[in-house]
């Protein structure tokens, strides 16, 4: 690396470090000194700053010196922050390259006027402005890391266990459990809406800051989100870049996890960690109360009986997948066979030796057309617009990081400090790769039809697919293949005229037989569950959900929302990881009154 060669010091370590802590004590200096412009001056006059909390008590991204220095000005007076070093006990500074820069990155400690913080910096050599060169931020990011005073119940805070232990006549540690699962006499602080990862995910996090948190899920069991989808499922992303909060999937658990196994950890999950869950239950309605600045919501029971509580916060783990589209299909009335969504599919066994159509060509659509296939059912998938397909093997250049060393949770916070242009740079480079290594597969979807594209409109590849509209991709795991050989068949929707009763009619008169329609068609925004449990009004309040906002964050997502008390959570089991503890923090500042459950202007 040509950085390497303008390291001071005697070894590559001490002039790494002695780079980052040069900058680091020039920043603290100019942030002590209220010299916000001088602070901004430190970093590349394009360069970006991400705050996860630590400053602005949101998640937020300013990019330019301008709007650094302008934030930096607003947030920095309540912040105080001080005393920025290299964090001892983590990953040290080290030359690496990210979205094709050369860069120093180096994981960093400071404190707030609310607790400690980390964050990560990222260096580069800029010799652009006539005086000289000198290392200029290109990346920081800061994150609060705990709440002084309410420190998180692990480690050295873990409870001491005294109020059960050697209770003799007393309750002990299951009847304590008993009652907090109960809320017979006493309210939630916080209620999640949905027991699947994000759920789980952000109850754990709000359990070990001592936030009161009911959990509700409509079906039976914990784990049947993953339970009740197809039987073939096993996930599509690798098992250490998996893991839930505190608790890492054991080390002998297979490369990739198939989702009865995973179902069944959550039961464990929620046991281990503690969490209040309502199975069977599901969100009736509510209304937000503003002069008690509490929520008043109904919980209709599987039994039949309503309960209402009143918890201040409402955390939305829905899912992404929370109500499936039902495309409007010309004459679908007319036909004859079956119709599912992929959301209700399970098995194709019952459908061995007959036809089907699967609509959709995205992740959902290609593993349900492999499945029926390997049922032995006649399978055309139905194709409307691109997708883009990436072979499972190479779609896992998205967590490189997480193979580089350092501890997944050092990968956590290094995979925060990715600004929206950041990403941008970084998607493209990876989709060009997992394209050119995909070649021989692409130009076999070519050549059979299959219409392709790498992320459009700027070629930022699946992840950024999945970002801002939830799918749109394949991760191959063979049905490419089966589509290139003929044996899953492929049509496209602009062939077609309209259903009949026995199947599809082409624009050119052919009938296409089927008995069953699967349409893979994804699903409603999480605006639109917000909407039918909610209303109206506070729907329209908050927005879509998910997806980019014009400053580059997930609109709505694990940060305060234009509804006080309405949260949001979602997104893969990285996602939930990183994520979960940073909104557990919010709530709890929100519950101690440190942040106003408004929303920042
Ligand atoms: C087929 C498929 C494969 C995927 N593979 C991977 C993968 O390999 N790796 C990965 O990281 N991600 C994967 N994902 C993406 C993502 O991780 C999953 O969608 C995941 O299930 C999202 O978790 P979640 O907790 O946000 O929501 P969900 O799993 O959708 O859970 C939402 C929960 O909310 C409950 N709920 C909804 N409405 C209500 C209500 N009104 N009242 C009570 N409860 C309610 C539901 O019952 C459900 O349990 C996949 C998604 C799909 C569809």
């Amino acid at each position: 690396m040509a950085l390497a060669e303008e390291l001071p010091g005697a070894t590559p370590e001490e002039g790494l470090a002695e780079i980052v802590s040069d900058w680091l004590d020039a920043f603290d200096t100019a942030l002590g000194s209220g010299d916000t412009d001088g602070a901004a001056g430190l970093f590349l006059g394009d360069g970006h700053w991400r705050d996860l909390v630590a400053f602005t008590g949101h998640i937020r991204t300013m990019n330019g010196r301008h709007d650094i220095a302008a934030r930096l000005r607003q947030t920095q007076p309540g912040t105080q922050a001080k005393g920025f070093q290299i964090a001892p006990h983590r990953t040290p500074p080290r030359l690496v390259s990210r979205a094709g820069t050369e860069t120093i990155e180096a994981i960093f400690a400071f404190e707030t006027a609310t607790g400690p913080a980390n964050g990560v910096l990222r260096l580069v050599l800029d010799g652009e402005e006539g005086d000289g060169n000198h290392w200029r931020a290109w990346v920081l990011a800061t994150a609060l890391e705990q709440i002084t005073g309410h420190e998180e119940r692990i480690g050295a805070h873990r409870p001491d266990g005294e109020g059960y232990s050697r209770e003799f006549g007393g309750d002990n540690w299951l009847d304590l459990r008993n009652t907090a699962q109960a809320y017979a006499g006493h309210e939630p602080d916080v209620l999640v809406v949905g027991g699947a990862q994000a759920g789980l995910g952000i109850a754990a996090c709000l359990g070990q800051l001592g936030v009161d948190t009911l959990v509700i899920d409509r079906t039976e069991r914990i784990g049947d989100s993953w339970r009740l989808r197809y039987h073939a499922l096993a996930l599509h992303n690798q098992t250490h870049v998996n893991h839930l909060p505190y608790m890492p999937f054991p080390p002998n658990w297979p490369l990739y996890i198939p989702k009865d196994k995973l179902a069944n950890w959550f039961e464990t999950y929620a046991e281990s960690m503690e969490l209040n869950v309502w199975t069977a239950t599901s969100l009736g309605g509510g209304a937000y109360d503003q002069a008690a600045g509490r929520w008043d919501i109904t919980l209709d029971g599987a039994d039949g009986r309503d309960r209402v509580v009143h918890p201040r916060h409402v955390v939305f783990a829905t899912g992404v997948s929370g109500i499936p589209i039902h495309p409007d299909l010309p004459g679908l009335d007319d036909f004859a066979g079956d119709v599912m969504h992929s959301g209700a599919y399970l098995s194709g066994h019952q459908w061995a030796g007959r036809k089907a159509l699967v609509l959709g060509t995205g992740n959902s659509g290609h593993d349900v057309a492999q499945d029926l296939h390997a049922s032995g059912v006649d399978v055309t998938v139905i194709q409307r617009g691109t997708t883009l397909i990436a072979s499972i093997d190479e779609a896992q250049k998205i967590y490189a990081l997480y193979d580089e060393g350092p501890p997944t949770e050092d990968c956590d916070l290094l995979a925060a400090a990715s600004p929206y242009p950041v990403l941008v740079q970084g998607y493209q480079m990876m989709a060009r790769a997992m394209q050119a290594a995909d070649k021989d597969l692409l130009d076999g979807l070519t050549v059979r039809g299959f219409r392709l594209d790498l992320g459009p409109p700027d070629n930022t590849g699946l992840q950024m697919k999945y970002l801002r509209r939830g799918g749109g991709y394949c991760l191959n795991v063979g049905c490419s293949e089966l589509i290139i050989d003929g044996q899953v068949g492929l049509m496209h929707y602009d062939q077609i005229e309209r259903f009949v009763p026995e199947g599809v009619r082409l624009k050119d008169g052919t009938i296409v037989a089927a008995d069953l329609l699967v349409t893979a068609t994804g699903y409603e925004n999480q605006q639109e569950v917000v909407r039918a449990t909610l209303g109206d009004a506070v729907a329209e309040k908050i927005g879509p959900v998910w997806g980019f906002d014009g400053e580059g964050e997930l609109r709505n997502m694990w940060r305060r929302t234009a509804q006080p008390g309405l949260w949001f959570t979602a997104g893969g089991l990285p996602h939930v990881r990183i994520y979960s503890k940073f909104l557990a923090l919010q709530i709890k500042a929100c519950k101690e009154g440190i942040l106003d459950p408004a929303p920042p202007m």
